[in-house]
């Protein structure tokens, strides 16, 4: 970074506090949307959003299932292991040590992470991406975490949310990542047969394999802001079909508009309209006060009066209360029911 910042405040502050060790290097944040400056702390206290623009950056994947639980409170649960490297995959390194270096980095097996808790005061699994772990890859493991997941879901009576961050399948693992796709999907079939909700929340990106498979067959799908959901990328099919695509093409609010999302629910708001939506199609009693994790968002709920009023998603251009996007949903499902 070349920036007054840099330049001039960080060399005064240096000089008053004395020794340069004492100042953090990365004090200060860049937001990519708006370019303004944010102080990192801050950053964390609002869960990674931008205060200037709203824009929703990477969030790590134990802060972001700190969030999502209520009062930030999980349990993580071992995957199954997988043969590693079955077709002995070599590209500009082998497949094994790019694994082993990233397991190093990253302290995670792979690119999935289970975790169950309750949100709104209902039972849940979720199985959540990690970016970080090569760009939230599909391969073996992520299948056997997305599979046993939903097993611990169905055992437990718990509703099963998948959290995918991931860039599509693994092309290190071949075919083998690509049947991933239908086992994922045989996995979540399992949840919906034993009449538990299976929702998705998608986040920035989802692409590929995982948006071609288990991602978009939630009961419901929520999306946060801004996320990029899609399958090939925009410039592949503009150059494929000959045609320009609109500028908010493949982004959540995009895809609310054209019927492939039910909400866009800021971060904020997460576990306050998951924990409606969830006991709504779980008929267990509405919790008056979600908690989040940050004190912050407490203070909200409360002011709210059971959060229902908290959210507002936007539906075809207009504004609409998360509350009647839950309410809708919830009679969309009893019309399922009855039918
Ligand atoms: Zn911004």
């Amino acid at each position: 970074m070349n920036n007054w910042l840099n330049n001039f405040i960080r060399p005064k502050i240096r000089s008053l506090v004395g020794t340069q060790k004492d100042v953090p290097e990365n004090l200060w944040d860049k937001c990519p949307s708006c370019d303004n400056m944010v102080f990192n702390r801050e950053l964390a206290d609002n869960n990674y959003v931008c205060h200037h623009c709203d824009y929703h950056m990477t969030i790590s994947a134990e802060d972001r299932l700190a969030l999502m639980f209520d009062g930030g409170k999980y349990t993580r649960h071992k995957n199954k292991s997988v043969p590693a490297d079955p077709l002995k995959f070599k590209d500009r390194k082998k497949y094994v040590d790019r694994l082993k270096e990233t397991r190093a980095k990253t302290a995670e097996d792979d690119a999935i992470i289970i975790a169950s808790g309750k949100i709104g005061g209902n039972p849940v699994v979720v199985a959540l991406f990690n970016f970080k772990f090569m760009g939230g890859s599909m391969g073996a493991a992520v299948g056997e975490g997305i599979v046993t997941g939903a097993e611990i879901a169905v055992k437990t009576k718990s509703a099963f949310i998948t959290v995918p961050a991931s860039g599509g399948a693994r092309m290190q693992e071949g075919a083998i990542s690509l049947m991933q796709m239908p086992r994922t999907i045989i996995a979540v079939n399992r949840v919906k047969k034993a009449r538990l909700p299976y929702l998705v929340l998608l986040t920035n990106p989802t692409t590929g394999g995982v948006s071609a498979s288990f991602a978009m067959v939630g009961d419901v799908h929520i999306a946060e802001p801004g996320a990029t959901i899609g399958f090939a990328g925009k410039r592949v099919i503009q150059e494929t079909i000959r045609e320009e695509l609109p500028e908010d093409f493949q982004t959540a609010e995009y895809l609310l508009e054209h019927g492939m999302v039910d909400m866009v629910v800021p971060r904020s708001e997460l576990n306050a309209v998951i924990g409606q939506t969830l006991s709504l199609l779980m008929q267990t009693k509405l919790s008056d006060n979600p908690k989040g994790k940050k004190s912050k968002d407490n203070k909200k709920s409360d002011s709210s009066k059971g959060a229902i009023t908290v959210a507002s998603v936007s539906a075809g251009g207009e504004k609409m209360s998360a509350a009647d996007a839950v309410n809708q949903d919830s009679a969309a499902a009893s019309v399922k029911k009855t039918a």
